[in-house]
This record gives structure tokens, sequence and C-alpha cells, in this order.
């Protein structure tokens, strides 16, 4: 197959699921949220992160998140998922690629998004070295329908656009 220039686009999508479950504490896109339950996982339960991780690494055609952290591996247990960011960037740098945008669903019944979106969307922003122009995220609920309509889980999916650095 012959290769195509490193200055063509790629694109990548994550997409990442966690129960619900009262006293956990909710970060989500890196921001902490006030509430009494939060995602489930071995890490902080970042969904928001996670999805964007594989996205990016999935652009690159890095694998993903789950090889390069280990759900078992109890080095991971709790861990702020911001460090798995820097871990993904530190990769998609050394290919010489950098993130060009960035779009994000969250579903999820509650919290609300939308006091936390600017925050959000900075963090991504930060955290993925990316304008904060090229970067959204938009909450949707479940409709009452399936578990994340009930309120018993959260989904987010990212999409990405990878370029030359
Ligand atoms: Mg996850």
């Amino acid at each position: 197959m012959n290769e195509l220039p490193h200055e063509l686009p790629r694109i990548g999508i994550g997409i990442d699921v966690h129960r619900l479950q009262a006293g956990r504490p909710c970060v989500l896109a890196g921001v902490p949220f006030e509430t009494t339950f939060g995602p489930v996982g071995h890490s902080d339960g970042d969904a928001v992160l996670h999805a964007a991780c594989d996205a990016v690494l999935g652009a690159a055609g890095l694998d993903d998140l789950g090889s390069l952290f280990s759900d078992r591996d109890p080095a991971n247990a709790g861990r702020a998922s911001a460090e798995f960011c820097v871990e993904t960037m530190r990769r998609v740098g050394e290919r010489n690629l950098r993130v060009l945008s960035m779009d994000v669903v969250l579903e999820t019944e509650t919290p609300k998004l939308k006091p936390h979106r600017t925050a959000m969307r900075a963090r991504l922003a930060e955290l993925f070295a990316v304008p904060v122009d090229r970067v959204n995220i938009k909450g949707k609920t479940g409709e009452k329908v399936d578990a994340i309509g009930r309120g018993e889980a959260m989904r987010a999916t990212v999409v990405v656009l990878l370029g030359p650095r």
C-alpha cells in the first residue's frame, strides 16, 4: 500500500460508558462537578477524557487507552484521567501530530452540563493543546430510554481530527 502524505488529516472516534453510583466523585472533562453521585471506574471514571484519549489515539494509529493504562494495574487505581491525556499527547507529539479539532457528545440524565460547559471546553483545549474555538461539547439526555435514560450510566462520544504539528 502506498503511504499517504503526512499533511493529510486523520479522523478518530472514541466512546466510553461508565455506570453511575451514589457517593462517587464526579469529574468530567477534567472539571469537578458538585453531585452526590459519579461514574464508577478504576481511575477517576472521567468518561469524557477516556473517550477523548481513545479518539486521539485512534486517529494517530496508536491502539487505545486500555492498552496504555490497564484497568487491572493497581498503579492506575483512582488516577486522575488528566494524566492519561498527558501521556496520550506525548505519544501523539512523537508522531509529529497535533489535534486540529474535537467534538464531544456526553449523554447523561444528570448532572446538567450547561453551568460547566465553558470550563469543560477550556480544560479540553488545555489538555489536548487545541484552540478553544476548535473544541465543542454537547450534553444530551437519554430521553428516559435504556440505562442512560434511567440515570444508571453515562456515555461520552468524541470525534477528533489530527493533523501535522
Ligand atoms: Mg472509561
